[in-house]
């Protein structure tokens, strides 16, 4: 395949600051990849309004009235970065060869678009753009990244480290990724899964220019959260080989105040056994709490709610030449 048809899809939440660079950095890129005949000119690029409540639509809707390259696709309201990502994948692959997920504020190196086609024209499946320098990243966020990157490791999750979701992807392999049918997404631990033949791109990664980031710390919890509970049972065998420990560490004590008691000789022993009820009452909130997450979960996969729901398709559907005049 000489020129691929490429679809760059790029999730947006309330993005009204950064979109007009966006949109004017991505087309250049697109542009000369096209006159360079790196790319089809058939290429797009496909913002999706993830529910925004501020003017990222209207900055879309506009663009895509006037700019070849760029088409929009609006949800019926926000459903978080994952799903509106998969939103624009599912909607665009099956007019693309290749589809490339980025941020809209542009945090990651868009001058390694080349490289992610070169590796796919090469036959790589899926190309992983993985940060090399963090530097601009707060000390914070760098160590709360790397704490989690290697608590996955040890639950024995295949996650590419400093990879975030920018990444390209075979229509082949997004048409697979369709076949994982869970509610509870964590694609960076669902796509390694996929297994196609795939590589890293390096770069460093930028910035914030402009807006706010959409993931605050509660956010960021609560995705960690849900990316170890929906790979890894880990968890929950811990608790239970602490709860069958504490079992048989309080039935030998048990033994062993019974001899005493029956020798007569006992103390009053109060602080010993306000602490274990403490200490065994927490550990069975904190077990139980565990075994609730989980179950959550299978309670939301039950229900098999779409993921997203489509407002307005300015992919498929896009304006006629009549409508742009
Ligand atoms: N995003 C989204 N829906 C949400 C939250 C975020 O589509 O509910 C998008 C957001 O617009 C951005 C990307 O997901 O394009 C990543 O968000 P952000 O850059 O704020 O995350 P960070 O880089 O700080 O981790
Ligand atoms: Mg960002």
């Amino acid at each position: 395949m000489n020129q691929p048809v490429l679809t760059i899809v790029v999730p947006c939440y309330n993005e009204e600051e950064v979109l007009p660079d966006t949109i004017h950095q991505l087309e250049l890129v697109v542009n000369n990849l096209i006159t360079d005949g790196v790319i089809s000119n058939q290429s797009k690029i496909l913002f999706v309004d993830d529910g925004c409540i501020d003017k990222s639509w209207s900055i879309i809707y506009k663009a895509s009235l006037h700019k070849d390259v760029v088409r929009g696709l609006k949800l019926s309201r926000n459903v978080g970065h994952q799903n509106a990502l998969l939103a624009g994948l599912f909607t665009a692959k099956d007019a693309s060869d290749c589809l490339i997920s980025i941020d809209a504020d542009l945090q990651d190196d868009i001058e390694i678009i080349q490289e992610f086609i070169n590796q796919f024209k090469a036959g790589y499946e899926i190309v992983y753009g993985v940060r090399d320098k963090r530097h601009t990243d707060t000390r914070f966020k760098r160590n709360t990244a790397e704490l989690f990157y290697n608590c996955m490791k040890k639950l024995g999750v295949d996650l590419i480290y400093n990879h975030a979701d920018y990444r390209l992807m075979s229509k082949r392999a997004v048409e697979e990724l369709q076949g994982f049918q869970e509610v509870n997404l964590f694609l960076r631990g669902i796509v390694p899964l996929l297994g196609f033949r795939s590589t890293c791109v390096y770069y460093s990664r930028k910035e914030r220019k402009a807006g706010e980031t959409k993931y605050p710390l509660k956010k960021m919890l609560s995705f960690a959260a849900d990316g170890i509970t929906s790979f890894s049972v880990t968890p929950i065998r811990f608790v239970l080989s602490v709860g069958m420990l504490s079992f048989i560490v309080s039935f030998l004590f048990g033994i062993y105040f019974l001899t005493l008691k029956f020798f007569g000789m006992t103390q009053t022993g109060w602080t010993s056994l306000i602490t274990s009820i403490w200490l065994i009452g927490g550990l069975q909130l904190i077990a139980i709490g565990l075994v609730g997450e989980y179950i959550g979960k299978i309670y939301k996969e039950t229900k098999r709610r779409p993921k997203f729901i489509v407002d307005i398709d300015l992919f498929n559907f896009p304006f006629s030449k009549k409508d742009k005049t």
